[in-house]
């Protein structure tokens, strides 16, 4: 499986051809135990969601948020979406699973919106697997008539490798997405290895800046150039614009000088449980103002 093999080699690192460990074996078996007690998680409801807030970067604001999937299982412990999200995508799991979290997180974003908590606007990351489903569709089509959501606030969260792979969905499949109402953003944009030719045939809103570039972007100048181009490109086609991994305020100021339109990371908020979601909202919490706006600053 491509996949498995691009994991292990990058585990192994390049130029070094191991074919068997004892390690390897044992991460083999994990695998297989994952694997069963995945089946098991929806129906004993041990997945849940966390929420990171997106926030707009000229006003502040929290103006959306990520859904991100969260599994508890009672003898592995928390296990992080990157230890079951691609065995969920191999056995297509992930099909039902990301139905799941679709319903659960407009479900939940509708609550707080009639709460009186603002109009914001909710991601869910979308599996390429998902695209080989027939009732996509139709399926994003019954949340929103389920939960009442207005489809302007639900995102969807494609990734590169989508349009690489072979189940590249028909640039009509997509318009059939937007035709739906619901906005498609890029995820981890700059990390696959696909032309930018798509982002002209489909039709895209958002793009995603990976977090890898953002981390470095006040020490490395390559990465800098990086994301002032992605920034540049996504303005350009007239796309929006997010930073992730946001961790630091220097990365913040950056990213607002330079035109950024939103950013997402720790520097501003972790994912968070519903429930510490919903305080952090009634709170209004916001970023603090840019530099050159401080009071200190002022006269
Ligand atoms: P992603 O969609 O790119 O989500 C962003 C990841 O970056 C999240 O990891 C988030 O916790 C992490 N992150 C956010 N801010 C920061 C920061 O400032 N610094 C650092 N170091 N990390 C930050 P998480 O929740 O572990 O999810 C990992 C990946 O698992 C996601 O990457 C996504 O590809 C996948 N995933 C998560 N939930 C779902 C889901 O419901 N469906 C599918 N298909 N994939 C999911
Ligand atoms: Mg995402
Ligand atoms: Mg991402
Ligand atoms: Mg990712």
């Amino acid at each position: 499986h491509a996949d498995i093999a691009m994991y292990r080699a990058k585990k192994l690192g390049r130029n070094n051809f191991q074919f068997y460990t004892p390690a390897m074996n044992e991460e083999s078996q994990e695998r297989v135990r994952i694997e069963g007690a995945l089946r098991n998680a929806l129906e004993r409801d041990e997945l849940m969601l966390h929420y990171q807030p997106q926030v707009d970067l000229a006003t502040g604001k929290i103006v959306g948020m990520e859904a991100l999937v969260r599994w508890q299982h009672p003898e592995l412990g928390m296990v992080p979406p990157t230890r079951f999200v691609g065995v969920a995508e191999e056995t297509g799991l992930i099909v039902q699973i990301g139905a799941w979290v679709m319903r659960t997180a407009a479900a939940q974003n509708k609550a707080w919106q009639d709460a009186g908590l603002g109009r914001l606007r909710v991601a869910v990351n979308l599996s390429a697997r998902q695209f080989g489903a027939a009732d996509l569709i139709e399926s994003i089509e019954q949340v929103l008539a389920d939960t009442g959501l207005a489809p302007e606030c639900l995102e969807i969260e494609l990734t590169e490798s989508l349009f690489m792979s072979d189940v590249t969905p028909a640039v009509e499949l997509l318009h059939r997405m937007k035709a739906l109402g619901v906005s498609l953003s890029i995820d981890d944009f700059g990390t696959g290895y696909s032309s930018l030719s798509y982002l002209s045939r489909f039709p895209i809103d958002v793009l995603k800046i990976d977090r890898s570039f953002v981390a470095d972007i006040t020490h490395d100048a390559n990465d800098a150039a990086i994301v002032t181009s992605i920034i540049a490109l996504a303005h350009n086609l007239k796309l929006s614009v997010i930073a992730e991994g946001v961790e630091t305020r220097e990365q913040l100021d950056y990213l607002r000088s330079h035109g950024c339109d939103e950013m997402q990371g720790y520097y501003f908020s972790r994912p968070l449980a519903a429930d510490e979601f919903e305080q952090l909202l009634r709170q209004q919490r916001t970023l603090p103002a840019p530099a050159a706006l401080l009071p200190e600053d002022a006269v």
